[in-house]
């Protein structure tokens, strides 16, 4: 996919405030540090697209970019802990909890995961929230360049182990560089893909979110990972 336009449209504060778009969504999420903004920019090939969401009073919005007049890049604030008593809850904003669970238009959720780390509880409480929900999403292995090829496998096997059970199927695994841009194309390739199966599996009517398009006719597409 080649990016003609790439151009932020609006920050939601919460769910009722998110555009009504008919636009398909692919929303991207992770940890703070784990590499969000960079992918974003890199994946839009704008230097600070994702700048928007670092500025003051809005890391807690979801921040919607509109990418080729085709599709939405939505960036969705993080998740931690809440220390709540003697366990730890999986916390994120009630905004983006009801964007996951409610957004109709929403194809994908990108889950970020610092490649360099063992499975972290937390990425593993988000990304068993996710299947739980049978909300569709894809793990991206981030910084992979930061150390040799087999580190980054392992870890992804790990992950993949850990989470054995969160999810009926297998993940789709993409692993990503912003420094060498590993990754970039086969994201891109993998939105135009969900794009052309949502044009044969419903018309979208004006002013209505989109049904999902996951729905009807989809395989499971193949593991992007290095190997
Ligand atoms: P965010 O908080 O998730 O949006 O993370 P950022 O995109 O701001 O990245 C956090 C830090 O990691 C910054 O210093 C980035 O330059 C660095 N970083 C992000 N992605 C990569 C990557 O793929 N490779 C390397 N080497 N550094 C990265």
């Amino acid at each position: 996919m080649k990016i003609k336009t790439a151009t932020f449209a609006i920050s939601a504060p919460d769910f009722k405030s998110c555009p009504h778009s008919v636009l398909p969504e692919f929303a991207f999420i992770g940890r703070s540090n784990v590499g969000k903004s960079s992918l974003i920019n890199l994946l839009a090939e704008k230097k600070d697209l994702a700048r928007v969401s670092d500025l003051p009073g809005k890391t807690k919005l979801i921040n919607f970019f509109t990418i080729n007049n085709a599709w939405s890049l939505v960036d969705l604030p993080g998740y931690g802990y809440a220390k709540v008593a003697k366990s730890d809850r999986l916390e994120f904003n009630t905004a983006v909890r009801d964007y996951l669970g409610q957004r109709t238009n929403l194809q994908r959720v990108f889950a970020l995961i610092d490649s360099r780390l063992p499975p972290q509880e937390v990425d593993l409480k988000f990304v068993h929230w996710l299947g739980q929900r049978t909300v569709p999403f894809a793990l991206v292995f981030t910084k992979i360049d930061k150390q040799a090829a087999q580190h980054s496998r392992n870890t992804i096997d790990q992950f993949k182990k850990a989470m054995a059970g969160s999810t009926a199927e297998v993940p789709l695994i993409f692993a990503t560089s912003t420094t060498t841009k590993t990754g970039r194309s086969e994201i891109l390739g993998f939105i135009t893909q969900s794009l052309a199966k949502g044009k044969k599996t419903f018309v979208p009517a004006p002013m209505m979110n989109q049904p999902r398009a996951e729905t009807a006719g989809e395989t499971d597409e193949p593991d992007s990972a290095a190997e």
